[in-house]
């Protein structure tokens, strides 16, 4: 996505902004919080990404790990 095609459907018709948002993540990531935003207007599809390296360390100690 962040290479600037949707990776749902292709198209090359992706935006972005990024922004600081106060409640990411229920405050997980602090007040200040920055995420990065990836929409694609073909499909709709969405992808959110976080900014901050200390929220995504409190990530690492407070989440679930997938794989
Ligand atoms: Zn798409």
């Amino acid at each position: 996505m962040k290479s600037g095609k949707c990776p749902k459907c292709g198209s090359p018709n992706v935006y972005t902004k990024q922004y600081k948002q106060a409640e990411i993540l229920g405050g997980l990531v602090g007040r200040t919080g920055e995420q990065d935003d990836y929409i694609c207007t073909d499909c709709g599809y969405y992808e959110s990404y976080i900014v901050d390296k200390e929220g995504l360390q409190r990530v690492r100690e407070k989440w679930k790990r997938v794989g």
